[in-house]
């Protein structure tokens, strides 16, 4: 038998982690077990490498735009080494924070798949661990293929799309959700050959209708090929590149990224044998306070419902070891959670889209502004963007926000946390919001909920 424990978490990606500090700063004795690298895929492949690479195609597109702001430049080029280099060295000094956190609030890592044994402690290798007030299952998720197309060679998921050793010719990107269209956009404005192939009948099918349409017109600016309500058949991967087909026509690209989804990573975990029970769709059943049905046991993060976000799996852990700690908790307002795809352009919401407030018998009232309607667009360059913001007339209360163009990804959060604090479109419309800024036009989509917008 080796050490015994207060809470020992399996998996250290953002929900991991987040939960092991707090769980140290409850003065728990705390581990971490990890099987291979401390910060979880979100740090070492997924959220962070995206965003650093797309940082870089953000970069690249002011640069080609910088003469209509009169800066004359020559035609960029992208050294793609370095732009690998620079994101390998983003991850290192996140994941080195991360380390630097566990040493700091002394949290042991226990190298190794770790699992459950049916008498609830952590089995790692040969090894059992106890913890005597939690075990939080942290594990996260793993990529799905699609039928026909099984995942390997050529035919690859997202984290590999971010990590390719050389700079592709053409990519066919099939599944146009967050991961998908942040992929197509990076690479299409790094100078690959781009198809978007979407089975549903718009982009960012999850987001409101308007938001898509405008998401859409700035991909097919970039030069991407966007190809909807098309499914992707006939799938073959050859040494060099892959063939497929939609919609009777024939297509070939260096790779084939499948971004349509992912599932749980719960193979090692010994669930059934530990009593642990699971959701049909296969993710593990909790309570408000991430408890699962095992006394002692937590899961948060990617393995449990709601939206699959980082920042969604690291409040889950802190809420389920405060309650393992006996303090008094709250449960997430899983619809008020952001969401932001760094696509360009950007996009963020929270709520429910028009459709879904109206099916859901809302007395609707909707809020809608361009960027270009306060002097922040036209000074710096997106007069497109939008805000649109879904109210209830009854209270005017906020049901749903949702904004697409520069910084929306930002923007958003202050309706969410004019929310949060109990806020609804009548008093963002009466806060004072500094000048030039983008984020007139949030009070300004509010003033349009209102019914008194200014400028329009
Ligand atoms: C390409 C991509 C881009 C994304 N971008 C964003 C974004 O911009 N913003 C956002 O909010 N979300 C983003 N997401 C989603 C986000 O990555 C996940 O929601 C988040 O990582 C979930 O965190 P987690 O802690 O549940 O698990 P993970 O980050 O998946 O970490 C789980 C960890 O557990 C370890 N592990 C698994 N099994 C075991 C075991 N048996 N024993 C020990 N260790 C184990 C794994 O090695 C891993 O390190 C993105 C996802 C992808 C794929």
């Amino acid at each position: 038998m080796a050490d015994s424990y207060d809470c020992i978490v399996i998996g250290s990606g953002p929900g991991g982690y987040v939960a092991a500090i707090r769980a140290a700063q409850l003065g728990m004795k705390t581990a971490v077990v990890e099987k291979d690298k401390v910060g979880g895929r979100c740090l070492n492949y997924a959220c962070i490498p995206a965003k650093a690479v797309l940082r870089t195609a953000d970069i690249l597109q002011e640069v080609r735009d910088a003469g209509d702001f009169g800066v004359k430049v020559a035609e960029p080029e992208i050294d793609y080494d370095a732009v690998m280099e620079r994101r390998a060295k983003v991850v290192k000094t996140l994941t080195g924070g991360v380390s630097g956190l566990f040493k700091k609030n002394t949290i042991e890592v226990i190298e190794g798949e770790g699992g459950l044994t049916g008498d609830g402690k952590v089995r790692v290798g040969e090894t059992e661990y106890e913890a005597s007030k939690a075990v939080i299952l942290a594990t996260g998720s793993v990529p799905r293929g699609i039928p026909g197309a099984p995942l390997g060679g050529r035919i690859i998921g997202t984290e590999e799309a971010w990590a390719l050793d050389e700079m592709p010719r053409s990519l066919a990107v099939v599944g146009a959700g967050a991961s998908g269209t942040e992929i197509a956009s990076a690479y299409v404005r790094l100078g690959a050959d781009v198809i978007l192939l979407e089975m549903l009948d718009r982009v960012l099918p999850s987001e409101d209708a308007d938001i898509s349409k405008v998401a859409e017109r700035g991909f097919k600016k970039q030069g991407m090929k966007v190809v909807t309500g098309t499914p992707v058949e006939n799938v073959e991967a050859g040494d060099a590149s892959v063939t497929f087909s939609y919609g009777g026509e024939k297509g070939e690209a260096d790779w084939l990224v499948i971004c349509t989804g992912r599932g749980p990573d719960v193979e090692a975990l010994g669930l059934d044998e530990a009593g642990v029970e699971r959701l049909e769709n296969g993710l593990i059943k909790v309570d408000g306070a991430l408890r699962t049905s095992r006394e002692r046991v937590y899961a948060i993060g990617d393995l449990v419902p709601g939206p699959a976000l980082a920042h969604k799996a690291s409040d889950e852990g802190i809420i389920a070891v405060e309650d393992a700690a006996g303090e008094q908790t709250h449960p997430i307002e899983y619809a008020d959670i952001p969401r932001a795809t760094f696509c360009t352009p950007n996009v963020g919401s929270f709520g429910l889209t028009e459709e879904q407030a109206r099916e859901a018998g809302h007395d609707v009232v909707v809020g809608k502004v361009q960027y270009g309607a306060v002097g922040a667009g036209t000074v710096y360059g997106d007069r497109t963007g939008l805000i649109k913001i879904i109210g209830d007339k009854k209270y005017g209360e906020m049901i749903g926000g949702h904004i697409v163009g520069t910084r929306a990804t930002e923007l958003i959060q202050e309706l969410v946390n004019a929310k949060a604090l109990e806020g609804g479109y009548p008093e963002i419309a009466r806060i004072v919001h500094g000048h030039p800024t983008l984020s007139e036009a949030v009070m300004e989509a509010a003033r349009a909920a209102d019914g008194w917008l200014i400028h329009g």
